[in-house]
C-alpha cells in the first residue's frame, strides 16, 4: 500500500466563495432570517465557509419565482429545439470547467480528484443528452382508421422540486435538472447540506447560457427545514428526490395529502455474485472498483461479494491483498483512489459499522485509519470475509469503503442470499455460463444488472430499484415520462 506523506494536509483551492447563498429569481440571496450553517472540509474537518440556511420563507419566495416562470416566462412554450440550444450551451459551459469544477467538488467531498473530474464531465453528458432526446421525442398517435384518431399532448407540469444527496453532487443535480428544463419545467433544487458548493455554479453557468431568470431557483439548507418545506409546498406538483430510503419514507408520506409525482431514487445495498467459472481477474478488479470507487459513497455500490464456494478462498486472499494496494490519500492528489468521507458525522457512522463488523465477521483487510493520516475522514478499505447473511453489515447500508464477502454452494442459494436484503437497487453477475448468466439476472431482485462488467450506463436505458431502492425509473424516455403530462385527445372520424 502506497502511503502518503502527512505533509500538505490541507489544499485549498484558490477562489472560495466568501459564503454560499441561495439563488432565486436570477438574484444570490441570503435567508430570509439571516441565518446560517456551517460547510466543513473533509481533509481537516474545519469550516471553511458559512451557508444560508433556507427556511419554510426562502422556500416560498423561490416556489413563487419558478412559478411565475412558469406561469408568464417563455421557457415552458419555448420549442424543444430552442430549450435544446440552452441546455446545449449548459453542457459545452461545464464541459470547459471540467477541471475547476471537479477541483470544487473534490475540495468539498472528499472525492477524488480524478473520479471528480468524471462526474463533472458526466454533468455535462446529462444536459447533452437530454437535449437531444427531448427534440428527438416523438408523440404517439393510434388510428383506426375511418373510425377514430387519437394523439398524445405533452406539458411541461410546473415547479419541480429536486432534492439530491452529497455523494456525487453535482452529477445528481443534473441527471434532474436536464430533464426537468429540458421538457420545460421550472425549478427549485434543495441540494444536500453536506456539499453545496458546487450546486452554487449552477446559477452563473445558467445565465452565460442563456436560461431565462426564474427558471432555476436554488436553496440551501437541512433537509427538515428547506427540504421539508419543498416536499410541503402546495405548487410544487412533482418531487424528485435521492437520498436515503428512511428519507424517502417520510417524503413520502409528506407528499401524499398533495397527491404529488413522485420519483424515489434510494439507497442500496448491492450484491455481486461470482461463480466459478468466472474470469476471476476481471470480477476481482471490477468488484474492487465497485465498492471503493467514490469512496464507497455510492449508490449502486457492490458492498456485498457472494462467491461459490470452489473459489472462495482464492478470491477472499486475492480481494483483501489488492484492498490492501488501494491508495487512500489526500483527494486533491491524482494518484488518490480513496479520499476522504464527506462529513465527520457520516465518518462516525462508517467507523460504528467496522466496529460492528469487527464482532459480526472475518476481517481480513483495512478495518482502521491509514498511517499518517491523523484528522479528516480517512478509512482504509476494509474488507469481512464469512460475513452471515443475518449481520448488520450483509443487511444494512454502510455507504463507505466496507464490503461484506460470504461463500455460496449452489445457484439457489446464490439467489436466496442476493435477494435476501431489504433493497433492490443493483446487481452484478459474474460467469462464464451464458444460460446461468440470463436466467439468473432475470430472478435477481434488482433494477439494474450489469453482467460480467461494471457499472457504466446507457444514459437510454431505465435508471432506479425495486424494493426499498426506490419507485419510479428514471432515465432516456422515462425521464420525460415523469416531468411531463401527457394528455390524450381523441377524435372520431
Ligand atoms: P439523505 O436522505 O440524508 O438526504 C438526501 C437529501 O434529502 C438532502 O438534500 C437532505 O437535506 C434532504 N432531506 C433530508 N430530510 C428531508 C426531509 N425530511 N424532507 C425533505 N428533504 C430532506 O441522503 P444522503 O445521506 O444525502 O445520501 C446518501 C443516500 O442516498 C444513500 O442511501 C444512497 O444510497 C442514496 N443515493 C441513492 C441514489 C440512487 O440513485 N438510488 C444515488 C445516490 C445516492
Amino acid at each position: 500500500r502506497e502511503a502518503q506523506s502527512a505533509g500538505a494536509t490541507r489544499h485549498v483551492p484558490e477562489g472560495l466563495p466568501s459564503r454560499i447563498q441561495h439563488y432565486i429569481d436570477g438574484e444570490f440571496v441570503d435567508s430570509a432570517d439571516g441565518d446560517t450553517f456551517d460547510v466543513l472540509d473533509p481533509v481537516t474537518n474545519e469550516t471553511y465557509v458559512l451557508a444560508a440556511a433556507g427556511k419554510k420563507a426562502d422556500i416560498d419566495r423561490a416556489v413563487a419565482a419558478a412559478r411565475r416562470a412558469f406561469a408568464e416566462g417563455p421557457w415552458p412554450r419555448m420549442l424543444p429545439r430552442e430549450r435544446s440550444r440552452v441546455l446545449h450551451r449548459i453542457a459545452d459551459i461545464v464541459e470547459s470547467r471540467d477541471a475547476r469544477l471537479a477541483q470544487l467538488e473534490s475540495f468539498d467531498s472528499g472525492l477524488p480528484i480524478t473520479q471528480a473530474l468524471g462526474q463533472a464531465r458526466r454533468a455535462a453528458e446529462n444536459f447533452r443528452f437530454f437535449a437531444d432526446l427531448i427534440v428527438a421525442q416523438a408523440d404517439d398517435a393510434y388510428k383506426v382508421p375511418g373510425r377514430q384518431m387519437n394523439y398524445v399532448n405533452r406539458k411541461p407540469i410546473g415547479v419541480a422540486g429536486l432534492i439530491t444527496p452529497w455523494n456525487t453532487p453535482f452529477m445528481l443535480e443534473s441527471w434532474k435538472l436536464g430533464p426537468a428544463l429540458a421538457t420545460g419545467n421550472t425549478v427549485v433544487l434543495k441540494p444536500a447540506e453536506f456539499t453545496p458548493l458546487s450546486a452554487s455554479l449552477w446559477a452563473g453557468i445558467f445565465e452565460e447560457a442563456g436560461l431565462p431568470k426564474g427558471v432555476f431557483n436554488l436553496v440551501n439548507g437541512l433537509g427538515e427545514d428547506a427540504g421539508d418545506a419543498l416536499v410541503k409546498h402546495p405548487d410544487v406538483p412533482l418531487i424528485s428526490f435521492t437520498g436515503e430510503s428512511r428519507t424517502g419514507q417520510l417524503i413520502f408520506g409528506n407528499a401524499a395529502p398533495f397527491l404529488k409525482g413522485l420519483s424515489m431514487e434510494l439507497g442500496g445495498k448491492s450484491p455481486a455474485v461470482v461463480f466459478a467459472d468466472a474470469d476471476l481477474d476481471a470480477a476481482i478488479d471490477a468488484t474492487i472498483f465497485g465498492v471503493f470507487s467514490l469512496n464507497g459513497e455510492r449508490c449502486t455500490a457492490g458492498s456485498r461479494i457472494l462467491v461459490e464456494r470452489p473459489i472462495y478462498d482464492e478470491f477472499v486472499r486475492r480481494y483483501a491483498a489488492q484492498a490492501d494496494r488501494v491508495v487512500v490519500g489526500y483527494p486533491h492528489d491524482p494518484k488518490t483512489e480513496v479520499g476522504a468521507l464527506v462529513h465527520p458525522e457520516h465518518y462516525e457512522k462508517v467507523v460504528s459499522y467496522i466496529e460492528i463488523g469487527k464482532s459480526e465477521a472475518r476481517l481480513v483487510a483495512g478495518g482502521d485509519r491509514p498511517e499518517g493520516f491523523e484528522t479528516g475522514n480517512f478509512v482504509r478499505p476494509t474488507v469481512f470475509a464469512d460475513v452471515a447473511p443475518d449481520a448488520r453489515i450483509f443487511q444494512e447500508e454502510i455507504f463507505g469503503p466496507v464490503v461484506a464477502i460470504t461463500p455460496f454452494d449452489t445457484d439457489e442459494e446464490a439467489l436466496e442470499l442476493a435477494n435476501g436484503v431489504r433493497y433492490g437497487l443493483a446487481a452484478y453477475v459474474w460467469t462464464n455460463d451464458l444460460k446461468r448468466a440470463h436466467n439468473f439476472s432475470q430472478a435477481i431482485e434488482a433494477g439494474m444488472v450489469w453482467l460480467n462488467s461494471n457499472n457504466v450506463r446507457d444514459l437510454r436505458t431505465p435508471f432506479g430499484g425495486v424494493k426499498a431502492s426506490g419507485l419510479g425509473h428514471e432515465g432516456g424516455y422515462r425521464s420525460i415520462d415523469f416531468y411531463t403530462d401527457q394528455q390524450a385527445v381523441h377524435i372520431t372520424l
